[in-house]
């Protein structure tokens, strides 16, 4: 058995980037850009009015008498091009994102004019600059608007639409296929019958893998039955980067991934862990040609499954996709509670956090087995309580794990 530092090591240390493509920004978030890309265009494209109003020279508007009269030449909605200049003493009707002409300077508001006859009665002076947006002043021609290995987010797609992309380079999605193990299980929606249970961690791998930004490709069950299982591996090798199976990873009689893996020609990386849950996690490579496909082998618990994804599997498909900060976000959190464990595996136990003053608090919740659901969706982090420790008093500081089970963060 491995501990939890060396496991996540030997996970980690294998994920690479999987090759770059092009796609469409709708169909971009989430995504890492793979190039520094910069502006074709400048922003604005042209100068142009930022409020509805008159565009003048600023210069007519500094006389003495009053009131200001200046002659008003045309009318320009936004998507017009007024192409004369202006001159001395004239105006130009413009609405928001017009272009403000040549000549003019400055732009009154609507609500500070009046027109009058041909004419346009301004009822104060103004500033050179005034409500104009310069061309370029938003971003120049050429400037860098997305770094390499951004996380592309709706305000970076919206600035790439904004300079005239279509496209965008980023690191392809891991593509991901997921293994349900399991005789007892029977499906959401079906009659449960004597000895069954519904089958949740096809839902919650499905929901998890959705805000991980990979692919899921496809999702099958298979019964407790080597060759079945031998030949959904390989089957799902065709197209996959990652397998994720889902139960059958322990020490039962019915317990066959492992057997399956390797028959399926997958090299273990390692199987157990001393960690609680998820103690018999197992990690696989199954080579195929130069290419690896990687195995996860979760166990069956449902809490297990969720804190496995966290900690190993999520990190994991970040760093595929391109992603530097790939680990989950770390607190440091004072416990609430005292926590009591057998000394030997590290313990993610479930808190919610709090804040107090310049702290975290963490409160661990009171369910904690790796087959209990129901606390799952009220937990903040998980608490790392070490290997080695028996004891935590209450007042001790404990580093937590934060999970986004209580945001929907839904990558597409
Ligand atoms: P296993 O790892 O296959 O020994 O399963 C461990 C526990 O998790 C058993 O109580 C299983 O019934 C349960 N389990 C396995 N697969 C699922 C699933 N897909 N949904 C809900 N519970 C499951
Ligand atoms: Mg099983």
């Amino acid at each position: 058995m491995i501990s939890y530092e060396k496991a996540r090591n030997l996970v980690i240390e294998r994920a690479y980037p999987l090759g770059k493509e092009k796609v469409e920004l709708e169909a971009a978030l989430g995504c890492v850009a793979a190039q520094e890309v910069r502006a074709k265009v400048p922003l604005p494209p042209f100068k142009n009015s930022a409020v509805d109003g008159y565009a003048v020279r600023s210069a007519d508007t500094v006389i003495v008498e009053q009131p200001i009269r200046l002659k008003l030449l045309a009318e320009q909605p936004a998507g017009e091009y007024f192409r004369k200049r202006l001159s001395h003493r004239q105006a130009v009707k413009v609405m928001t994102g017009a272009p403000v002409p040549a000549g003019a300077d400055a732009v009154i508001p609507v609500e500070e004019a009046e027109e009058e006859g041909d004419g346009v009665i301004l009822k104060r002076q103004v500033r050179p600059g005034e409500n104009v947006r310069e061309a370029g002043e938003d971003v120049a021609k050429g400037a860098v608007i997305i770094e390499r290995e951004t996380l592309l987010t709706p305000p970076h797609l919206g600035l790439l639409a904004a300079c005239g992309f279509r496209e965008v380079l980023v690191y392809r999605r891991p593509r991901l296929a997921v293994l349900i193990t399991g005789n007892e299980l029977c499906q959401p929606g079906e009659r449960l019958r004597p000895g069954k249970i519904y089958d949740s961690n096809s839902t919650i791998l499905q929901a998890l893998i959705k805000t991980s930004g990979a692919e899921l490709i496809s999702l099958r069950r298979v019964k407790d039955d080597l060759k079945s299982m031998v030949a959904a591996i390989k089957l799902a090798s065709a197209r996959a980067d990652i397998i994720i199976t889902s139960g059958g990873v322990s020490v039962g009689d019915y317990d066959l991934v492992k057997t399956a893996a390797v028959k399926a020609g997958a090299q273990e990386i390692f199987w157990k862990v001393a960690q609680k849950p998820a103690k018999p996690l197992a990690f696989y490579d199954l080579k195929k040609g130069k290419k690896s496909i990687w195995i996860f082998g979760l166990p069956g618990n449902p809490g297990a499954v969720m804190i496995s994804f966290e900690e190993y599997v999520r990190p994991f498909i970040k760093k595929c996709s391109g992603l530097k900060d790939f680990w989950p976000q770390e607190v440091e959190a004072v416990l609430t509670a005292s926590y009591r464990k057998k000394k030997g595996r590290l313990n993610f136990v479930r808190v919610v956090l709090a804040r107090k003053e310049n702290d975290w608090l963490a409160t661990p919740l009171s369910r904690q087995e790796s087959g209990i659901i129901s606390s799952l969706a009220q937990t903040d982090g998980l608490a790392l309580i070490p290997a080695e420790a028996d004891l935590l008093p209450a007042g001790t500081k404990v580093k937590v794990h934060i999970v986004g089970w209580k945001k929907n963060e839904v990558k597409i």
